[in-house]
């Protein structure tokens, strides 16, 4: 069926229910499902094992409730299918993972990423090698063993943004992956302008209340399996109440990332003459995350903030403030940092759904006191 996206995050994943008698997604917490043919059990495992999306056995290998939401995200991102897991740095290890296991462990990164992401890549964790390169570079990064080209757009936590499409013609057949935690699909489909994966920290806007935290990878078919063997083997699994929140929030994301991105615009707009404020950074897509440049001190704005919550993460219906070079880029070494833009002076803000005026009044007299 074809319908607006905010259609169809209100009914992805849910298509079957009213058939079922049901309104609200049941929640199945069983961690294992009796059966008594264990002859018929064998042939399902061997299915599971070659690639087969199978369910009702144990729950490491599938849970109903998950498989809606993994149904829902895959279908508002354009793919055939979404293999979901406990966190978004579970989904990025089992991508970096996946390109091991396929003896191609060179990963080529563009900078910045998520400050966990380049920890992870960097310490070289998994078994990957990786090379850093500016978009434009990447081509002349590539290796017979390069396994995956990795990016975000917008970037965390500077909001630069890459062209996809170009880049992902750069690469030829090194699949691409694009962490879309930023834009969701809302503002962004990765997938076509040829991502082969788009990851999501599904703890941050398809969450959207700041009281769950999972990963998601949409994909294809090959991917998806090679994926669920690999949550498989590793156990990095999403628990059904996760999935059944994440299913909820869904429903209303395009909804909050417009109300939020509309709220996020008018606050680029003030805080751009603001005389305690030296830059602003917003993409040109748009969206609810805003970061500045301060020229006084940015602790002081962090703990002058009464209604903004000042805390890590991003993507809640609060509007949230942190400073990324003590936080959530803390783990980036200071060179590779300031390299990638995170300046000492740097905040981020994820714009929530409070009203415009009450957020400006209270980042105006947060600026003022710094
Ligand atoms: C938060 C975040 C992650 C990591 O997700 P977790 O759910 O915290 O594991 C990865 N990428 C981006 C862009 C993020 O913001």
């Amino acid at each position: 069926m074809t319908s607006a996206l905010h259609t169809r995050a209100v009914h992805a994943g849910r298509d079957d229910l009213a058939d079922l008698g049901l309104h609200a997604a049941p929640i199945d917490f069983s961690t294992t499902y009796p059966a008594r043919d264990s002859a018929e059990e064998a042939r399902r495992i061997d299915e599971f094992a070659a690639g087969g999306e199978v369910t009702g056995i144990y729950g490491r290998i599938g849970n109903p409730t998950v498989e809606r939401f993994e149904r829902a995200l895959a279908e508002l991102e354009g793919f055939d299918h979404a293999v979901a897991f406990a966190s978004g740095m579970a989904a990025v290890s089992a991508c970096l993972l996946s390109a091991v296991s396929q003896g191609k462990p060179h990963i080529v990164g563009v900078r910045p990423l998520y400050g966990g992401t380049d920890h992870l890549l960097t310490s070289g964790l998994l078994g990957t090698e990786v090379t850093w390169a500016a978009p434009e570079e990447v081509a002349g990064a590539l290796r017979p063993e390069t396994g995956l080209v990795l990016v975000e757009s917008p970037a965390n936590p500077t909001l630069s943004e890459t062209d996809l499409a170009e880049l992902v013609d750069a690469c030829g057949a090194v699949p691409v992956l694009v962490d879309n935690t930023f834009a969701t699909p809302v503002l962004q489909r990765p997938g076509r302008h040829g991502a082969r994966l788009v990851v999501h920290s599904a703890t941050k806007f398809l969450g959207g209340h700041g009281d769950v935290m999972g990963g998601v990878v949409a994909c294809g078919a090959e991917e998806a399996a090679r994926l669920r063997g690999l949550r498989f083997a590793t156990g990095g699994v999403l628990h059904p109440l996760a999935g059944y929140l994440l299913l909820r929030g869904l429903s209303t994301l395009p909804l909050r990332v417009k109300a939020a991105s509309a709220t996020a615009a008018e606050l680029v707009e003030r805080l751009g003459t603001h005389p305690a404020v030296r830059s602003v950074h917003y993409p040109r897509l748009g969206g609810p995350l805003v970061s500045f440049e301060v020229t006084g001190d940015p602790h002081a704005v962090i703990g002058a903030v009464r209604l903004i919550t000042p805390a890590v993460s991003l993507g809640s219906v609060d509007t949230l403030i942190q400073h990324p070079a003590s936080l959530t880029h803390r783990i980036v070494a200071e060179d590779d940092r300031t390299g990638a833009g995170i300046t000492a002076g740097l905040l981020r803000l994820s714009v929530g759904l409070e009203d415009v005026e009450d957020l400006w009044q209270d980042l105006d007299q947060a600026l003022k006191a710094a």
